[in-house]
């Protein structure tokens, strides 16, 4: 980056652990202004610490349209010179079985992970406008496959995708380009509550739900529990976010990971009944 001109601006939501704060940190030590969003005062004074005194983190709840309003004009007022980057990264985790799944619960899962992202965006276009700059919506291999008792996820994910596509031949003319990552299993303390969280709906499940589902739900979360932390370090994700925010020409879409890779590969080669019969052996095994 030029020592001539301010550093170039970015923000990054979901700041407080795991991608995000790998976002930030890694950014911050790449010389960029980082914005990092946060929910908790205590967090964003974490972040601060570990980071240089460009990094200002900003409350955030992507959730909530003031929180977002407010967020983005603190930003405006810092950064008049606009926004270079905007990675919306915040995100949780809502897993059960569709026949059981609160509808409270689904659209919790959508209000964070679809329309946090668009209402940040939204908030954050003219910023964009003014520096040209990019959008980088963190996905998943969730995004692509939408294996079974992680459907709020799978949707929220997939509609992400649908989001990225249409935005980004939207906002084509303009110049401001959208890319999508897409991470297989990562390190990430999501895997810990995403499995408190089961635990608890699990144990909420009426007698019948129990009945049908309560074994192949204990073997999944067996085996998230065993992949949550198998994952890649959250740094991996970080470094193709620069990659995404700074190539001269970069891809729509990166995948991270070979589990993520397989993954979409062989669900996506695979007729759909055929994968269905993988999926039901992995599940049974
Ligand atoms: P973490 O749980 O570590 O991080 C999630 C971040 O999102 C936290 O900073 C959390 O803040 C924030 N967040 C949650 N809800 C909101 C909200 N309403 N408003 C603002 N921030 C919010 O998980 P990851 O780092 O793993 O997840 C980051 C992204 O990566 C997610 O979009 C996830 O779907 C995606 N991803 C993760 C994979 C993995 O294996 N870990 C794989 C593929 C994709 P707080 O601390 O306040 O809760």
């Amino acid at each position: 980056m030029s020592d001539s001109r301010p550093p170039a601006s970015v923000l990054v939501t979901g700041a407080s652990s795991g991608i995000g704060q790998a976002c930030a940190q890694a950014l911050d030590a790449r010389g960029w202004r980082v914005f990092a969003g946060v929910r908790r005062e205590g967090a964003g004074q974490a972040l601060a610490e570990r980071a240089s005194e460009r990094l200002t983190p900003v409350a955030l709840d992507v959730s909530d349209g003031g929180s977002v309003a407010a967020a983005l004009a603190q930003i405006e007022r810092a950064a008049p010179e606009g926004l270079a980057g905007l990675v919306n990264n915040a995100g949780i985790a809502v897993s059960g079985p569709l026949e059981f799944t609160p509808l409270d619960e689904l659209r919790r899962q959508l209000e964070v992970n679809l329309v946090g992202q668009l209402a940040v965006t939204q908030a954050a276009l003219e910023l964009l406008r003014h520096a040209r700059g990019r959008i980088v919506n963190i996905s998943s291999v969730g995004g692509r496959t939408a294996l079974p008792f992680i459907g709020p996820y799978a949707a929220s994910k997939f509609g992400l995708e649908a989001l990225s596509d249409s935005l980004r031949r939207e906002l084509r003319p303009g110049g401001i380009d959208v890319v999508v990552i897409e991470p297989g299993t990562i390190a990430t303390p999501i895997w810990e509550k995403g499995d408190r969280e089961a635990t608890e709906l699990r144990e909420r499940l009426p007698p019948r739900g129990r009945e049908l589902y309560g074994r192949a739900l204990e073997r999944l979360q067996k085996m998230a529990r065993e992949r949550g932390e198998r994952g890649l370090p959250p740094e991996r994700v970080a470094a193709v976010v620069l990659r995404a925010l700074t190539a001269r020409r970069p891809r729509a879409r990166y995948v991270v990971g070979a589990d993520a890779r397989a993954q979409i590969a062989l669900l996506g080669l695979l007729p759909d009944r055929l994968g269905d019969r993988v999926v039901a052996r992995m599940l049974d095994a």
